[in-house]
């Protein structure tokens, strides 16, 4: 059977419409939000923000085909940066015909601290609250007790002595969140500690507050390629490949590349935070903290070769403590739709297809950048925002983006001046 997202990116807005909402979409509310382009009513946005006098519009498109686990998803995208999708697209198109991703998550549990000062004796301190470890989780838990009712709340709880400038005896407490993202229920269960863990430790307390560094919930996705998927030319093919790994090595030894290397991914994986109504904030702190865990900041993924199955191997572990309830994400009917779009995953398998799109983005950019260059794929979508910005109309946009090229000349005067004699 021919594909139905084929030519997709060439199909009018109306023809992709009917495509999304015959492929991806489950319910009718989320076809019908979908087909009024449905987005935050003024009054909702006065409820999420504080001094609102507008909302602010991104472009929404989709992913689709995009391989996760055996299961296929169309992926929402937020991002007003040009050849973002067209690159996700390109990547997951190749990945699945390659048999897609596998992804894993290793845990999923949210940590939180409480920073004890001015502490007489941090030994004898440690060790009075581990011995009331089993009744400080069940204080934590009373504090919150929804999230017990679902089944997850307070698992455990540790204390490590931080020397810096001050001492700091920190206790860390690890949360099973279900499936919000938990910065409430942890802040509230950490309030509810400190009295008691200033008594146990006779030292005062500074704070009590999640950490985004969440280390409790590490996901990772691989995914194999053969290399005549990169190239009919069976050298070419291995010579991107082994081009590949040496970028990916670089992304590990140099900071000036891996931050670079590192905002590609997030291209992809901001892209759907947004569209999911997650934090994405919080996201980025964590996975930059993660990158930096020995003390070097260095790129997320890594690709090598494996030379008995001649196949270029992508593996990307982070920390993806995303939610699909909670904030802001049952309120925004844009958000809504995303996950209807995405068939409604749970918290763990939202994580999976994110670190996912991540890795393909991180394709995507590597195989540009070691091969024609990144400046090849962007150019027509460069052309194209500058001819908007000149005030190209629709029918006039296609020619001037023609003539930009033409010029190889991509700024602003240079599009003005095109349009100009374009219109004479
Ligand atoms: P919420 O405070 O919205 O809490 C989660 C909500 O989801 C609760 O009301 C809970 O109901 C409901 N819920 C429904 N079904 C489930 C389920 N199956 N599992 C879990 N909860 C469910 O969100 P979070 O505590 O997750 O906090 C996220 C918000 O906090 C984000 O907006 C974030 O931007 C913000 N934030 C982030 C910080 C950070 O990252 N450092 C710091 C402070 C705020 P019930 O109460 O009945 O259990």
């Amino acid at each position: 059977m021919k594909n139905s997202w084929n030519g997709f990116a060439k199909k009018s807005i109306e023809e992709r419409l009917e495509l999304v909402k015959a492929q991806a979409l489950t319910s009718l509310e989320a076809k019908k939000s979908l087909e009024q382009n449905e987005n935050l009513s003024l009054a909702v946005a006065d409820q999420l923000s504080e001094n609102v006098v507008g909302t602010f519009s991104v472009p929404y498109s989709v992913v689709p085909e995009v391989l996760v686990n055996g299961q296929e998803y169309t992926v929402p995208y937020v991002t007003e940066e040009p050849s973002v999708v067209a690159a996700a697209s390109f990547a997951n198109k190749i990945i699945k015909r390659a048999g897609g991703f596998t992804a894993q998550v290793h845990q999923r549990q949210m940590i939180g601290q409480v920073a004890l000062y001015n502490v007489p004796d941090e030994e004898q301190a440690r060790q009075n609250i581990l011995d009331k470890k089993a009744s400080l989780l069940e204080m934590a838990n009373r504090a919150y007790p929804s999230i017990v009712k679902r089944g997850g709340g307070a698992r455990d709880l540790h204390v490590e002595q931080i020397s810096g400038e001050t001492d700091f005896l920190v206790v860390y407490l690890h949360v099973d969140t279900q499936e919000a993202m938990g910065a409430n229920m942890l802040n509230t269960m950490l309030e509810a500690l400190k009295p008691s863990l200033e008594d146990f430790s006779q030292g005062q307390s500074l704070m009590g507050i999640l950490s985004n560094y969440a280390t409790d919930s590490l996901v990772t996705a691989t995914c194999r390629l053969g290399f005549r998927y990169l190239s009919r030319q069976k050298d070419e093919a291995r010579e991107l490949a082994e081009k590949m790994v040496l970028a990916s090595q670089f992304a590990q030894a140099d900071p000036y590349r891996a931050a670079t290397h590192n905002k590609g991914i997030f291209n992809g994986i901001d892209a759907l935070l947004i569209a999911t109504g997650n934090d994405w904030r919080a996201i980025e702190a964590g996975a930059h903290a993660y990158a930096s865990r020995d003390g070097s900041y260095r790129g997320l993924s890594r690709w090598t070769i494996d030379l008995e199955t001649e196949e270029l191997v992508g593996e990307m572990t982070l920390p993806m403590p995303v939610a699909t309830k909670g904030g802001s994400i049952g309120l925004n009917p844009r958000v809504v739709l995303s996950h209807d779009l995405l068939g409604h995953p749970s918290a763990k398998e939202l994580a999976q297809i994110i670190v996912s799109i991540g890795l393909a983005q991180n394709f995507a950019a590597l195989k540009a950048l070691v091969s024609t260059g990144i400046q090849h794929g962007h150019m027509k979508l460069q052309a194209k925002s500058l001819a908007l910005l000149a005030g190209a109309t629709e029918a006039e946009v296609p020619k001037l983006v023609e003539s930009l090229i033409a010029e190889k000349t991509f700024n602003l005067e240079k599009a003005q001046t095109l349009l100009k004699h374009l219109r004479s």
